[in-house]
């Protein structure tokens, strides 16, 4: 007997629909709203889900939504799968001579929100069909968040329960520097943690030729933005790859006056997250030694952003799983680590789950983009693709398929 296979329906699935949700993305790219603001987008995302027989509810500040699959009868107790998009742009001015150009002032999807914003649409569409005709093996609960790049959409769904009572959680991100078909896949820390730091210097100020009677805050200030970096690279361990690299340094105002106070800011990125966590309290102690050595007063202000988002391995499996399943053995490749943040991190620390990259480069898109960038664009083959990789990981998630493929008979095992 063959078993029925509910991935089976989905590329019919997506030769009828993959044209309306590019025409769904592409209307969102020329509507773009900032995190928090995104009241259009809330409002087109949860008409389609409606549409498709769903009931989503909205968060409490008015952007973002969750929607929940299959469950209610006979799976009440089965897995919760969570799938996550973002819906938010950013500040950005869009500088492509495309149709579907932003057509709000300094305002851009140059991250590619409104691509994983249509997949996970798609995505739903599909699982919700499985599960009107009860093949959905337990509950996959879509996460539209808003204020991704704020950052801290996350942390509104957490506060509104959104993953209490979720086993797993997974996401995608558009990655333009992989080929399109392809799924960028690592164990362990993908994003990093970015905090920002200011440290602000003060002393008695006075004559640039008595230095010894006060104390010299420029030079102080200056053996602080040297120092810090060095001496943070023997103090934690390499692997953490913190690093601290400062933007904006500046004290004084004359030739021949040594001035009374005097500022650093810069950030702290880190890919660890017990190093994160530690950075902190190790770099008020390295500013305090420093300062004191040179007579002048030091405050850190250290503003917390994005922990690192730590991929958890079995999570990680079940995506490789899913990635070969969908789209064949070799469409899955190895993510470096980044040093950009991403909020999602922010579950990973209730929850296991993991995120991957979503090649992007491809047909008349250019080897050069990158995100953050107004010439930003995707090749839009990468949203039918997405959708088969959330769809194949919720169901391998949700033991629906075989986790690791049956090996074909005959064919050796290499262990
Ligand atoms: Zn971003
Ligand atoms: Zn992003």
């Amino acid at each position: 007997m063959r078993g029925h296979d509910p991935l089976g329906g989905l590329d019919a699935f997506l030769s009828q629909y993959t044209g309306e949700l590019i025409t769904f993305r592409r209307d969102l790219h020329a509507h773009p709203e900032l995190g928090y603001h995104e009241h259009r987008t809330t409002r087109l995302v949860s008409g389609r889900l409606a549409s498709a027989g769903l009931r989503p509810s909205v968060l409490p500040k008015g952007t973002g939504l969750l929607a929940d699959i299959g469950g209610s009868d006979g799976h009440a107790r089965g897995p919760v799968i969570a799938l996550r998009a973002d819906l938010d742009a950013l500040p950005v001015a869009d500088e492509k001579n495309v149709p579907y150009r932003s057509t709000v002032r300094n305002t851009c999807h140059a991250c590619g929100h409104d691509v994983h914003t249509a997949i996970l649409v798609g995505a739903g569409i599909f699982l919700a069909r499985l599960a009107a005709a009860g093949e959905l093996p337990g509950r996959v609960r879509l996460v539209f968040q808003p204020a991704e790049e704020v950052p801290g959409g996350a942390l509104d769904v957490l506060a509104a329960g959104g993953i209490a009572s979720v086993d797993r959680i997974f996401a995608l991100h558009c990655d333009p520097r992989l080929d399109v078909g392809k799924i960028g896949l690592r164990t362990g820390p993908i994003t990093a943690a970015c905090d920002k730091i200011v440290v602000r210097v003060a002393g008695p100020g006075g004559h640039t030729a008595r230095p010894h009677l006060t104390a010299d805050l420029v030079y102080a200030l200056g053996k602080i933005v040297t120092e810090l970096p060095a001496a943070l690279s023997r103090r934690v361990d390499p692997r953490s790859s913190l690093s601290l690299v400062w933007g904006k340094v500046s004290a004084g105002s004359a030739a021949n006056a040594i001035p009374d106070d005097g500022i650093a800011e810069g950030t702290v990125r880190c890919l660890d997250d017990e190093a994160w966590h530690a950075a902190p309290d190790l770099l008020k102690a390295l500013i305090d030694s420093v300062a004191s050595a040179y007579g002048v007063f030091a405050e850190l202000s250290y503003q917390r952003n994005v922990p690192p988002t730590v991929n958890e391995a079995a999570s990680v499996q079940i995506l490789a799983d899913a990635t070969a399943q969908a789209l064949g053995p070799d469409a899955a490749a190895p993510a470096p680590q980044s040093l950009g943040g991403e909020d999602f991190a922010w579950y990973l620390e209730s929850i296991p789950g993991a995120l991957a990259r979503l090649g992007t480069r491809g047909q008349n898109i250019g080897d050069d983009l990158d995100l953050h960038q107004g010439t930003f664009d995707v090749d839009e083959r990468a949203i039918g693709i997405g959708i088969k990789v959330m769809v194949a990981a919720a169901l391998t998630a949700l033991g629906g398929r075989a986790v690791t493929p049956e090996p074909l008979p005959g064919t050796a095992t290499v262990g």
